[in-house]
């Protein structure tokens, strides 16, 4: 594979999850950017999205017994939650933080983060 179809890969894969401005599974990403990319596999989807974490462009979104999604550095580095749709397995971001959970852990206990995923039906399934 030359160094330029790997970047036109990249660069499709970037480009989309910024257009869609939600955290994509490898399947939303590989049926998505196989319309800018149609020979794109999706084994090569998994090398690219291995690569883009570990140059620190993506992080991964962890959904409790749903496969990883992946978003952006620039959107993962502001701190926000995600909404998983039940009916069509779409994750979206949401804003706003309950904040002040360190009142629910226990005494001695200290908080360093947490992850909130609310769970129900997107306007286009509700
Ligand atoms: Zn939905
Ligand atoms: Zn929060």
């Amino acid at each position: 594979m030359t160094e330029r179809r790997n970047t036109r890969q990249l660069d499709a894969i970037r480009e989309l999850l910024a257009e869609e401005r939600r955290p994509l599974s490898i399947e939303e990403i590989y049926e998505g950017a196989r319309r800018a990319v149609p020979t794109l596999g999706v084994r090569t989807v998994y090398r690219v999205m291995h690569r883009l974490e570990d140059e620190e462009l993506v992080a991964r979104v962890a959904i409790p017994g749903q496969p990883d999604r992946y978003e952006l550095a620039e959107v993962a580095a502001k701190h926000h939650h995600h909404f998983h749709c039940i009916e069509c397995d779409r994750v979206f971001d949401v804003q706003g933080c309950p904040g002040h959970l360190e009142k629910m852990v226990p005494d001695g206990f200290v908080l360093d983060g947490h992850e909130i995923t609310l769970h129900g039906r997107c306007n286009h399934c509700a």
